[in-house]
């Protein structure tokens, strides 16, 4: 879904879009000025309106308003765009697309760091800055998955005001929820040890051409972890539901300096959260630093697991394996007078 172009021609990125359907940033600041131009018209039509007139015109306003605000907050990452790195939002024009690591934008994304610092932020970030104190509204995400809570903000709809004069846009969004926090995704849907490639380099098992060796039936990854990262993180693997009932899959972990070939290292998966803050504490007592590989073994086609790193002070709702994944979602805008 892209920005509509208007009658007066305001604001139409997709001559910004490249091939792979990203907006560039650099591109953003003369739009964003057309954009705020056209709020700030279409409110000043609405004030200098008479009541009779009002509703109809109004509605039809606030709902070209209402479809254009909605494609830009999940087509933009705000200005400036990593303003979830802040702590006072004064002057910041929040957009929730998501920029990658090469910070190119994400479009039809909606960043989950962004939108859960509008919870305590609405007034100033939405209602101030965006809307210029002229428009109620409301923002949400309803995940299609059932196991990862919808998440809403900003204003509701008081009991008496008529739900006719509340205009909603609806777009289909991927939202990244706690994915970032993922050492390791692994999906026997996307990763199969045919589709790994060179083994040789993912599995320590595979170096020393012991009989161990591990072949089609596993997939194996390494990581890295530093003594100093265990001070900021706690570990946690995590299984989904599909694969707690299989009682055939089983995962290995161990690290370059210590392979694990015994037959009590083999943990069969019982449950959807391991705590892996002991094993790396004792295996990084001696070395600032270790490679390690997490082997898993499975048949079963809707195995998934997550490796994730969850900084101390963060506060985190649940450990369910769906929110550690993107996730698509509906994203939903509302607003009314
Ligand atoms: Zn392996």
């Amino acid at each position: 879904m892209r920005i509509k172009r208007n009658s007066k021609g305001i604001l139409d990125p997709r001559g910004l879009l490249d091939s792979r359907g990203i907006l560039f940033s650099s591109d953003y600041l003369l739009g964003f000025f057309l954009f705020i131009l056209a709020i700030g018209m279409i409110i000043n039509i609405t004030d200098s309106t008479n009541d009779r007139v009002l509703n109809a015109l109004e509605k039809e306003n606030l709902e070209k308003l209402t479809y254009e605000i909605a494609d830009y907050l999940i087509t933009d990452p705000g200005t400036p765009s990593d303003w979830e790195k802040f702590t006072f939002f004064n002057g910041v024009l929040p957009g929730l697309a998501i920029n990658n690591k090469n910070n190119e934008t994400l479009i039809n994304t909606v960043s989950y760091n962004k939108l859960k610092l509008l919870e305590e932020n609405y007034d100033l970030l939405i209602n101030k800055n965006l809307f210029n104190e002229k428009i109620k509204s409301s923002i949400a995400i309803y995940p299609f998955n059932s196991n990862v809570k919808a998440i809403e903000v900003g204003e509701i709809a008081s009991g008496s005001s008529d739900t006719s004069n509340i205009i909603v846009s609806n777009r289909t969004v991927k939202c990244d929820y706690l994915s970032n926090l993922a050492i390791l995704s692994v999906s026997s849907r996307y990763d199969t040890a045919k589709n790994i490639g060179d083994k040789g380099k993912l599995c320590n098992h595979n170096i020393i051409g012991k009989k161990e060796e591990h072949g089609e039936d596993w997939i194996c990854r390494e990581f890295k972890i530093k003594k100093t990262d265990l001070e900021d993180n706690n570990y946690y693997l995590l299984f989904n539901d599909e694969t707690i009932k299989d009682m055939n899959s089983y995962w290995v972990l161990d690290n370059t300096k210590k392979i694990a070939i015994d037959s009590n290292d083999i943990n069969p998966i019982s449950r959807g959260v391991v705590d892996l803050n002991s094993y790396f504490a004792k295996e990084l007592e001696e070395d600032s630093s270790l490679i390690f590989y997490l082997h898993l073994n499975t048949k079963n086609s809707g195995f998934e697991s997550v490796l994730v790193a969850i900084p101390k002070d963060m506060k985190i709702d649940s450990l369910n394996i769906d929110y550690f994944k993107v996730q698509d979602c509906y994203f939903v805008l509302k607003t009314w007078y």
